[in-house]
């Protein structure tokens, strides 16, 4: 009989699959999705089982017998590898890339396990007789039992059991062996929640709006699923979007069924995660949580709680789509809209589009939800590619904030000084009636640093990364300049660097966080206020430390970046003041304005959540500008009538796709000649319908070092052309110092 065969994607190997012989010892063990171990050139890898072939195209005594595999069940599920051979399709990505982007490190390596964590848990307890014998021949041993009846639930973590007590495994497995104590692997042992108690619950009575989303949810979850279609819950701030979520969560488990809940990185929050553990405490540990801060032991325990089915709802950032829940009854994709969906490295993935795609290979519903989707999701719903579920008001009715537009012009005619001026009259007084009654105030800025740049007055000597195409920011608390796209720092000059010039009286030009909290707290000597940006959030713990004091109100102002932009709750914030409205807007990018449009409308929904009505206060220079507006008057509506008549007329996405392919080289010229090169190369053979644009220098030509320059192609049919830009890179060898990388339906265009 013919040897089994398996059909191998070696790790490292981009997309070259190899075929192996399976030893018959091996023969269950092994299946697709399956982690293997084998031989490969002269040394040992790993590799991941994608097929088990009846017939090699290499005569069979040519193959190699693979040499173990790596855990038990089959590592990744069938799902999971159709979604990254989609991935790799779509994002003209190799397959093996696709796959880490699928698997986590941690679970590929395969080089931690349980073994550190294994649980020793009282099976039963001796009798008196037993108990007497036993403290006789090996008082240890007694003593080893002792300790574990009188742990809580009776099971106590090994290493530390053996360490409290100063004994050795030895005892312990002499225990095992007289059939008192079980050896187990633990499950919940590294919970970063561990110390947390989650009360439980129950479900809110939803308004008319909210029980008219559900139904249509829950109708959805039990449509066939050749007919089901994504839903797209459009809901302002605060109407109650997350209840809708848990209740049909909570379906979804009455079926049977597990969920995925997808939320930005930057709102998952204590408060989000506390949310999702109250609900369902009821049912035992069954929501796992994934994030970026997690250890890589914490997240190798939670990938195998889920994926043994233990927990049977996830809820994590941008990744945890690819978490292996078994049999997802429902996929939610919270706050939608957010560019931090996109994964800005190989494979450049977007999250909420494969959260469509794993739910239509899973057959379960999708529910996206956003108080201003994204372009893209609401062109689907007017197409009807997706359905739209509205929810139009403010649970109980709150009103929705009034918003204030402030012409920084003006104030700083009015205010007579040079500089911009950081906080304007009416903010002022804004927040001084609220420091009054005892009210809390959020400043935002999206910007973090004290100056955006140092520049010299005299000559015009701007302080620029020696790396990158970017002014230096001015960080006063540590006297330095550093770049926020490469991490560069140097000490903050006393005199003009131009050795022509050394005029000492160098400038800080335009400001960031650490300057309003300067000034807010020159203006408001006795207020309280916290700062909450990539500066000052560098503990594990200091964004949960900082929120909790703002909730228990030992804060008066809070001032932050995106970080505190979005998701948050709380209920005696009656100011919003947005410092600076502009920063976005003049992005050098179609997106800039429905980013304007998403993040004013996300900060106001700050305001005004509890019984008091909210204010905010936009400070800009472009009081007339079309996102202001229509942000000032919640109007979502009128805002994608404008942008998407914009965005058709110069046809740019929801109405085309990009592919922007990045090239990138130390040396200006190879990266231009290279670039050129491709170009020529791609305007051979392009797939009809499909545009190219000539390469340019990036936005940023130069970043972290590199020499980039970009080309632009458009097309509607995308898997087209991203099969054809694949092939035609593949064909096109490159010189040794340049690399190109392609972004498909890429965020950031610098
Ligand atoms: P969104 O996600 O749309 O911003 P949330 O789901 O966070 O809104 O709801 C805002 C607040 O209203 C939360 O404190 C939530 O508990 C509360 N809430 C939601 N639905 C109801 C309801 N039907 N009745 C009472 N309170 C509700
Ligand atoms: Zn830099």
């Amino acid at each position: 009989m013919n040897p089994r065969l398996a059909r191998i994607l070696v790790d490292g190997t981009t997309d070259r699959e190899f075929d192996y012989t399976v030893p018959d010892a091996l023969v269950d063990g092994v299946q697709v999705g399956s982690r293997v171990r084998l031989p490969f050139r002269h040394r040992q890898l790993l590799g991941t089982v994608i097929a088990l072939p009846a017939v090699s195209e290499v005569p069979v005594e040519k193959l190699r017998p693979i040499t173990s595999v790596v855990g038990d069940d089959p590592a990744i599920p069938a799902v999971l590898l159709e979604l990254a051979r989609w991935i790799s399709e779509y994002y003209c990505a190799p397959l093996d890339q696709a796959m880490r982007g699928v698997l986590p490190d941690v679970i590929r390596k395969a080089e931690i396990d349980f073994k550190e964590r294994q649980f020793a848990r009282l099976v039963r307890a001796p009798d008196e007789e037993e108990a007497a014998a036993l403290a006789k021949r090996s008082p240890r041993r007694a003593e080893l039992l002792a300790a574990l009846e009188s742990a809580p639930s009776q099971r106590v973590q090994v290493v530390q059991l053996l360490e409290d007590l100063g004994t050795t495994r030895q005892t312990l497995q002499g225990l095992v062996k007289l059939g008192f104590v079980a050896i187990e692997h633990g499950t919940i042992p590294r919970d970063p929640f561990g110390a947390n108690v989650f009360l439980a619950d129950t479900p809110l009575i939803l308004n008319p709006e909210q029980s008219a989303a559900l139904r249509e949810v829950r109708d959805m979850m039990m449509t066939p699923r050749a007919e089901q279609k994504p839903m797209l819950l459009h809901g302002v701030t605060g109407s109650g979007k997350t209840e809708i979520y848990l209740q049909a969560i909570a379906m979804a488990r009455a079926k049977g069924r597990g969920a995925l809940v997808l939320v930005p990185e930057i709102s998952l929050t204590p408060q989000t995660v506390e949310r999702f553990k109250s609900r369902f405490a009821g049912a035992g540990d069954e929501v796992a949580v994934l994030h970026s801060r997690l250890s890589e032991g914490e997240r190798h325990d939670e990938w195998h709680r889920i994926h043994s089915g233990e927990a049977r709802i996830v809820i994590g950032a941008r990744s945890a789509i690819f978490a292996p829940v078994r049999e997802p009854g429902l996929i939610v994709v919270d706050e939608e809209h957010e560019g931090s969906y996109k994964q800005e490295e190989a494979p450049r993935y977007h999250a909420r589009d494969i959260a469509v795609v794993r739910a239509k290979l899973e057959g379960c519903a999708v529910l996206l939800g956003s108080a201003t989707p994204s372009l893209e999701s609401y062109h689907n719903a007017t197409t009807g590619k997706y359905v739209l579920l509205n929810l139009t008001t403010r649970v109980d009715d709150r009103k929705m904030p009034i918003i204030r537009i402030i012409d920084m012009r003006r104030e700083s005619q009015r205010q007579n000084s040079s500089g911009p001026s950081v906080l304007s009259e009416k903010l002022r007084t804004a927040v001084t009636s609220r420091l009054d009654k005892g009210e809390q105030t959020i400043l935002f800025l999206n910007r973090r640093g004290f100056a955006s740049a140092m520049l010299c007055p005299k000559c015009g000597f701007v302080c620029e990364c020696p790396n990158c195409s970017l002014a230096l920011t001015f960080h006063r608390t540590n006297d330095l300049l550093m770049c926020h796209l490469c991490g560069h720092r140097q000490k903050a000059p006393k005199r003009c660097p131009n050795p022509d010039c050394r005029d000492p009286a160098i400038r800080h030009r335009g400001f960031g966080t650490e300057r309003v909290e300067d000034v807010v707290a020159k203006v408001f000597p006795k207020a309280r206020i916290a700062r909450m940006d990539a500066d000052t959030m560098t503990g594990k713990h200091a964004h949960r430390d900082a929120l909790g004091a703002f909730k228990a109100g030992k804060t008066d102002i809070l001032v932050g970046t995106q970080m505190i932009a979005k998701g948050l709750h709380f209920p005696n914030v009656t100011l919003v003041g947005i410092i600076n409205a502009d920063l976005s807007l003049h992005m050098n990018d179609f997106r800039a304005a429905e980013r304007t449009f998403q993040l004013l409308t996300q900060v106001a929904g700050r305001a005004g959540r509890g019984d008091m009505e909210g204010e905010v206060i936009v400070q800009t220079c472009t009081p007339m500008s079309p996102a202001i507006q229509f942000a000032r008057h919640h109007d979502f509506q009128g805002f994608w009538e404008q942008e998407s008549e914009f965005r058709q007329t110069c046809d740019h996405p929801p109405f085309t796709h990009l592919v922007l392919i990045t090239v990138r080289s130390p040396h200006k010229e190879r990266a231009e000649f290279s670039a050129q090169t491709m170009a020529r190369r791609i305007r051979e053979n392009l797939p009809r319908g499909a545009v190219m644009f000539d390469p340019l220098p990036a936005p940023w030509e130069k970043l972290k070092t590199y020499y980039r320059f970009q080309i632009q192609l458009r097309s509607r049919a995308i898997l087209t052309l991203s099969r054809y830009v694949r092939q035609v890179l593949d064909a096109l060898p490159l010189p040794e110092d340049v690399q190109a990388q392609v972004d498909v339906d890429p965020q950031q265009l610098l």
